[in-house]
């Protein structure tokens, strides 16, 4: 079987969330099973120059967009026979210095350039020597291309064309834009219509995924449930009801070649659950970069996020406030960027409480992997989270995660309540500050019994979220849209 996964963020290529994670490790999970896989990708800023594995192919194309032909270029990256990883060069629209947007503005022009990436990855799968079965596309910005294949079998352009699979990571980021720019699609207006991406009088690029793929993933079996509600489904929730039966949620995995504790380059030093000298090491030298003194007998609480609405980091302001306040022991740790309001949130919470509070404002991979593996307790109050990947990284690096039961948080954390022998974390429901306030204050008490903090880290640092069980779920799905 030949799958082709078609993605606008790839790690270690590019990177925004955990899109980039999760294509990653699946395409090689997938290539790692005997499947042929081929990933799309736009070749960003700067990208060509870091990695020189990246190879011109000769094959350039120009695709006509709304009355002129843009240009673009195939680069490639074989990563072993069966996995290789193609590159869609078009520097007008991916020589940026963002993926989607700059200063906090998304670019004005993004529907013609994910369009030109989607409308690449059709050429790229149709004028492979050896055509893909399956065409998975991930996230909005790829949304039309099961409206692209279902077009070209329809229209006997392509009769034998490949099968779709999309996968939803966030249904709040929907790709919506003016109806005219239906027009940079090449297709005709008949093709516009609500059961493809027409959506209150705009073009939705989610829609056309949701309404022509062949079957739907999401990324947790919770996510998966909660968007067929108005609460969690950003008014799609009717349209994903009928589609009900072709929607499956499955939990990311973990690569924990690239995340774990015992052989990590940007570590101090390795730790396992057998033995966390190391890890007191790595919360020392921590405490040291992010500026706060150095203290083992003080819980260090982390977060590392983009700073958005989703992510609860109002509720982390308002409730490390009133804790802070109120004289509790603790520290917290948090890097991050995004959202202005926040980040001068966190910049005047860092100025009351200098001693307890370290705030790094920006985008730093590297310092990610020490702020799980310093922490001792790692925070994610999410309002919604689709799968979330901090928290796994978290169980693995022996940070407890503190969590709000939903999505993916509440399919891979275990609360004492739920389960006390094989609890991993604490958990809360409502999405308030006082609940969190009050989470964190049952992590200050499991914090005075070490015995407590061992058990739960034990079960969660041992906890295995590796890809092979997805990856199975993964197949069976190919399977079944590829003879459906
Ligand atoms: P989302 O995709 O919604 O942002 P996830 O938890 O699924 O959330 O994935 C987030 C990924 O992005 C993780 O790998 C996390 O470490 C990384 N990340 C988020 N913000 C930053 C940041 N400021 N610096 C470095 N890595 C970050």
């Amino acid at each position: 079987m030949h799958v082709l996964l078609a993605t606008s963020e790839l790690h270690p290529f590019s990177k925004t969330g955990g899109l980039a994670d999760m294509v990653a490790a699946l395409g090689g999970a997938l290539a790692g099973a005997g499947t042929h896989v081929t990933v799309v990708t736009p070749l960003y800023r700067g990208v060509a120059e870091k990695f020189p594995a990246i190879r011109p192919t000769g094959w350039k194309f120009g695709i006509p967009m709304a009355g002129e032909v843009v240009d673009g270029e195939f680069l490639r990256l074989e990563v072993s026979p069966r996995l290789n990883l193609w590159f869609v060069r078009q520097d007008a629209f991916f020589g940026r210095a963002g993926l989607y947007n700059e200063g906090g503005k998304d670019y004005a022009d993004n529907a013609a350039r994910f369009l030109f990436f989607t409308r690449a990855a059709l050429l790229l799968a149709r004028h492979l020597p050896d055509p893909p079965r399956i065409v998975h596309g991930h996230d909005w910005q790829t949304g039309l291309l099961p409206l692209y294949l279902q077009h070209a079998r329809v229209t006997g352009q392509w009769p034998n064309a490949p099968r779709s699979l999309f996968t939803i990571h966030n249904l709040a980021y929907q790709g919506w834009f003016p109806e005219t720019d239906w027009a940079l699609t090449g297709l005709s207006p008949d093709w516009f219509h609500l059961e493809s991406a027409r959506h209150h009088g705009h073009l939705n690029f989610l829609k056309a995924a949701l309404t022509q793929s062949n079957a739907i993933t999401t990324v947790s079996p919770t996510y998966a449930r909660e968007i067929l509600t108005p609460e969690y489904g950003c008014g799609l929730e009717g349209l994903l009801r009928k589609r009900y039966n072709d929607l499956t949620g499955i939990l990311n995995g973990v690569d924990y070649a690239e995340w774990n504790t015992t052989a990590n380059p940007f570590l101090p030093a390795a730790f396992s659950a057998d033995d966390l000298t190391g890890k007191a090491r790595c919360k020392a030298d921590l405490q040291k970069e992010m500026g706060l003194p150095v203290r083992d007998d003080l819980p260090l609480f982390t977060n590392i996020t983009r700073l958005t609405e989703q992510k609860g980091s109002e509720l982390i302001l308002t409730a490390l406030e009133r804790l802070l306040r109120d004289g509790a022991q603790l520290q917290f740790a948090l890097l991050g960027s995004g959202d202005r309001v926040l980040e001068a949130g966190y910049r005047g919470l860092v100025e009351r409480f200098p001693r307890q509070v370290a705030a790094r404002i920006g985008f730093d991979p590297a310092l990610a992997h020490r702020l799980e593996a310093g922490a001792d307790f790692y925070l994610m109050p999410s309002r919604f989270e689709p799968c979330g990947l901090n928290q796994l990284y978290s169980l693995r690096y022996g940070a407890i995660p503190v969590v709000r039961a939903t999505g993916g948080l509440q399919d891979s954390v275990l609360d004492p309540r739920e389960d006390a022998d094989h609890a991993t974390g604490i958990k809360f429901h409502a999405y308030e500050a006082p609940a969190l306030e009050q989470a964190i204050r049952k992590a200050l008490a499991v914090w005075a019994e070490p015995a407590w903090v061992a058990h739960l880290r034990r079960n969660g640092m041992t906890a295995d979220f590796s890809w092979e069980r997805q990856t199975a779920e993964y197949l069976a799905i190919y399977n079944e849209v590829a003879h459906g």
